[in-house]
């Protein structure tokens, strides 16, 4: 079997997997200090950060697996990890 890095699944899949209720922690784009660098977009494993028409990103919480990323790579502290609410 191929070794795949960095995707949680091949290219063009990770909209297959609809993330469910088992997430712990999501992140919160707090977009007070947010530079519009879109690493955020590119790091994600799962491919569910968009840039909106504004420039500023948000992620997809149907697919957002809450793996912390974009908030451990964001240069400005923009993002938060919080709790998921049950
Ligand atoms: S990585 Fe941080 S600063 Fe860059 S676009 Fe995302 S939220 Fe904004
Ligand atoms: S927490 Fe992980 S899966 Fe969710 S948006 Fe950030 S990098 Fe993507």
């Amino acid at each position: 079997m191929a070794l795949r890095v960095g995707c949680a699944a091949p290219p063009g899949r990770a909209h297959d997997n609809r993330t469910g209720s088992w997430r712990v922690f999501k992140p919160v784009f707090k977009y007070e200090k947010c530079v519009k660098c879109g690493l955020c977009e590119v790091v994600c494993p799962e491919g569910c950060v968009y840039e909106r028409e504004d420039g500023f990103y948000e992620p997809d919480f149907d697919y957002c697996k809450g793996c912390g990323l974009c908030a451990e790579e964001c240069p400005v502290d923009d993002i938060e990890m919080v709790q998921e609410e049950k």
